[in-house]
């Protein structure tokens, strides 16, 4: 099947090439999937995105009115995709459901510790040959109570590591996971009294209507005073501006995001040359209790390769008409 590689990033060509190549007749565009870009997909039967591209419904009927049948996600989230809209014009979707709960869950844990013992702050002042401990005082995670909003597939590689650091877990999820319970201690509670009790608090649920802006003003102001935010799920789980009126004054004590509302207009790309024009993410990155990295959570050998394979799979599937469990139904 012809398939049009949209946001092919240098770091998964050689993974999504040893894997498609000879198997699909793939044209690989460097540029993310927009209005702009869609008619690319021209003679194309099927066209792979990442999370940063545009699905709305306008691209949709362009890549519909082009011929595009089969819409391939190299990721699990699916946020970006209108499947409303793809169904109306008989786009089938499919995404990578799983490719490594351990990479996210592993990334999660490292900005945890990172804030925690001020790891880029110890670095930098090492490096000026500064070895002066003042002001680096971090705290045990052992015995901390860490509160893990989303036990999934991610979420609950989170709580066993945690359990690992011997944490007190409470659990927040619609569906209780029964071995987390009895086997890694997780306690299942309300959000109120997780948001309440915990030092640390780790988001692991999808971005949807329900969970947009989950962390608000609210939400943060019954937080214990000082706490830790981590988010590596999705941008919009948070309120940014509310975020940053906490870490003003003191209510949140350190955020990690590896995710943000606005990544889609930055990350993912080299800006370095670039006047940074987004005041809100330069606010966020000037404070020193705040670690940003760019949606890098996912990203390791083995995801990558996950990802190419699931994705040859699903390009297999809909080209000989195979029912998928990971095509997304509306
Ligand atoms: P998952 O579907 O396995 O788990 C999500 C959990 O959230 C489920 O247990 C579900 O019951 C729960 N949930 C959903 N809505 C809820 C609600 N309103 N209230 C309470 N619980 C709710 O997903 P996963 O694989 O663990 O991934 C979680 C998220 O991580 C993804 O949706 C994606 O946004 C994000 N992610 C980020 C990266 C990254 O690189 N930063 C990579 C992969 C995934």
């Amino acid at each position: 099947m012809k398939v049009a590689v949209f946001s092919t990033h240098r770091f998964e060509r050689e993974y999504l090439e040893k894997t498609l190549d000879g198997k699909h007749d793939t044209k690989y565009i460097n540029s993310p999937l927009s209005i702009e870009t869609a008619s690319l997909a021209e003679g194309y039967e099927a066209v792979s995105i990442f999370v940063s591209d545009n699905a709305s419904t306008a691209v949709l009927q362009i890549l519909g009115k082009i011929g595009v049948k089969f819409l391939v996600l190299r990721s699990a989230g699916y946020n970006h995709v209108d499947l409303e809209a793809a169904k109306k014009l008989n786009i089938k979707v499919a995404r990578v459901p799983e490719y490594s709960p351990y990479a996210v869950a592993e990334h999660t844990a490292g900005l945890m510790l990172a804030l925690n013992r001020k790891l880029i702050r110890s670095h930098n002042r090492v490096m000026e040959q500064n070895f002066s401990l003042d002001g680096l005082v971090g705290f045990d995670m052992h015995e901390k109570t860490v509160g893990i909003i989303g036990t999934g597939k991610i979420g609950s590689v989170v709580t066993k590591i945690m359990n690992g650091f011997g944490c007190r877990i409470l659990a927040f999820d619609k569906i209780e996971n029964h071995e987390l319970k009895n086997k890694y201690g997780a306690l299942y509670t309300d959000c109120e009294t997780l948001c309440r009790e915990s030092d640390i608090i780790t988001l692991h649920v999808p971005l949807t209507l329900e969970t947009k802006y989950l962390i608000d003003k609210s939400f943060i102001s019954k937080m214990k005073k000082g706490a830790m935010l981590i988010n590596t799920s999705r941008g919009a789980l948070v309120c940014t501006k509310d975020i940053i009126d906490a870490l003003k004054n003191g209510q949140i004590g350190y955020f990690g995001m590896d995710v943000y509302e606005e990544e889609e207009h930055l990350f993912f790309e080299d800006h370095s040359e670039d006047i940074l024009q987004d005041e809100t993410i330069a606010l966020l990155m000037a404070f020193k209790n705040v670690l940003v990295t760019g949606h890098q959570a996912f990203l390791t050998k083995e995801a990558l390769r996950n990802i190419a394979v699931t994705t040859l799979q699903n390009l297999d599937c809909f080209e000989n008409g195979i029912k998928t469990n990971n095509e997304l139904l509306v």
